[in-house]
């Protein structure tokens, strides 16, 4: 998940430094923080199951509008989602897998937390949905305006 993130930003300028909540002093304080729980299982299991759930892979919290730098991640359903769409060898790489998809998911909420915004765009990883197929693809990107975007918000003073 951090090496794939790692690929998604690497134009970007952004550079994630990524801590464990448990590793957090009171004390500490970062210029640009994003919060992001991982709920549920945040594994594979080697057995193909089929899963049919539905609902949002991920969701950032707003208020009246303006998006919040804390993030879900619900793992359950990118791991149904991913199952729709791996066959055969993909069993056998499926950690690998679930990482890459779980880093394109965390892209696209860090687009929305690091943008400020809450629109989506045409095409690649902030595309208002991606299908299981997407995410374990073998590339998919943020667009260079997106990219844009999150560096120019992030770098220009008084942002927040
Ligand atoms: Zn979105």
């Amino acid at each position: 998940m951090k090496h794939e993130l790692g690929t998604i930003l690497q134009d970007s300028g952004i550079r994630v430094d990524w801590r464990d909540q448990s590793d957090v002093a009171v004390s500490d304080s970062f210029p640009n923080l994003v919060v992001v729980k991982f709920r549920g299982k945040c594994r594979m299991d080697p057995v193909p199951y089929l899963y049919d759930e539905r609902g949002p892979l991920a969701f950032t919290y707003s208020t009246d509008g303006a998006v919040l730098p804390f993030s879900e991640i619900a793992c359950d359903k990118v791991r149904s989602s991913l199952r729709t769409a791996m066959w055969g060898g993909d069993y056998k790489r499926s950690d690998m897998l679930f990482g890459r998809a779980l880093a394109r998911v965390l892209a696209h909420e860090l687009y929305h937390v690091l943008a400020k915004t809450q629109s989506h765009a045409g095409h690649g990883i902030a595309e208002g949905s991606l299908s299981g197929a997407q995410l374990i693809s073998e590339r998919l990107q943020l667009n260079a305006a997106e990219l844009n975007r999150m560096h120019d918000a992030v770098q220009s003073p008084g942002n927040r």
